[in-house]
């Protein structure tokens, strides 16, 4: 399919989503949603069968950052000369939320062309144990970009600052120990950087004393974020390392309820979908690709049920790492 129709298709895709979603609106008015129980939870992931992974074998989150410096670490394959990497960020999505039927999403591109989908967990621990950390933002994204669990980075809720003593994030190291030249971090959510008591804000002031080239961008709304982030990936020089966050199944989950049976919610995860998979499209298009290594990945930091998380269901807990390559793991 030509770009340009592949592009039409997307925005096409989006729209007819976005009626689904006003649609599913009013059915969902006069129609109450199916239970989210654990039968339903199950029905939909096999049915969907995304993942190569069992439930049992779930990889843990913290294995994102390790695959980055694998990434690194690996020689470069022959006619490339360059290494580089994206983490794509779908806040409050679950590993039953992705469906690959919806075929212009970032998801279903990566596997097409070869990539490889894991059902993951967060939380400290796999179930049926009881969580150690909380199931939400900041526990979630930290244990991402540290590969430890709050007993080493010490993020056990939202809104509080991380001690650089005990984990800085990949976006740091790895520009610290001179692997890559720059990293870049873009977020809608102030809670990251932004407020008083955000998780990296003693990290972001580290990265500045030390004239680290780590940029922390924050912007109003998902689309502003993801044109941030494409803004970079379509520079000459990009950022070696990006690592973006789109909140919309977050705030669709919050708004009107975490699973994909609600038609708002399964909307907020296909525009996430969207916006990747122009930032994939961005990637692929760059004038230095055919000599680049990129590693993709897309990954969630936590799941949700009702209108929250935080807690051990397997709702909350079950998330999932997309890839372009494999991931190596035992
Ligand atoms: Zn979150």
């Amino acid at each position: 399919m030509s770009g340009f129709f592949y592009r039409y298709k997307q925005i096409v895709s989006l729209i007819l989503a976005f009626s689904m979603m006003l649609g599913g609106l009013v059915v969902k008015l006069f129609v109450p949603l199916p239970d989210d129980n654990y039968e339903n939870y199950m029905a939909r992931y096999n049915e969907r069968d995304v993942y190569k992974n069992t439930f049992e074998a779930a990889v843990p989150q913290t294995e994102v950052a390790g695959m980055v410096r694998a990434h690194y670490a690996s020689p470069l394959p022959e006619g490339k000369t360059e290494k580089k990497a994206i983490i794509i960020g779908y806040d409050g999505c679950r590993a039953d939320a992705i469906d690959l039927t919806f075929d212009t999403g970032a998801s279903y591109m990566l596997l097409k062309d070869g990539g490889h989908a894991y059902v993951a967990y967060c939380g400290g621990v796999m179930l049926p144990d009881d969580n150690t950390q909380d199931t939400s933002t900041a526990p979630g994204w930290c244990s991402i970009l540290t590969g430890e669990w709050a007993d080493v980075h010490g993020i056990t809720r939202n809104d509080m600052p991380k001690n650089n003593d005990d984990a800085l994030t990949i976006l740091t190291t790895l520009v610290e120990d001179g692997t890559i030249d720059s990293s870049a971090f873009y977020t809608m959510w102030k809670g990251h950087f932004t407020n008083e008591n955000s998780t990296y804000i003693n990290e972001k002031k580290y990265c500045e004393e030390k004239g680290l080239d780590v940029t922390y961008s924050l912007s109003s709304l998902n689309i502003p974020t993801a044109y941030e982030t494409i803004k970079d990936i379509r520079k000459d020089q990009c950022s070696d390392l990006i690592f973006t966050i789109l909140e919309a199944p977050d705030e669709t989950g919050h708004l009107s309820g975490f699973t994909p049976d609600n038609p708002v919610y399964a909307f907020g995860v296909k525009l996430n979908e969207s916006l990747a998979a122009f930032m994939i499209d961005s990637i692929k298009a760059r004038d230095t690709y055919d000599t680049e290594d990129w590693l993709i990945i897309i990954t969630s930091d936590h799941g949700g049920i009702s209108k929250g998380h935080g807690g051990n269901s397997l709702q909350e807990r079950m998330t999932f790492i997309i890839t372009n390559k494999e991931l190596v793991y035992d």
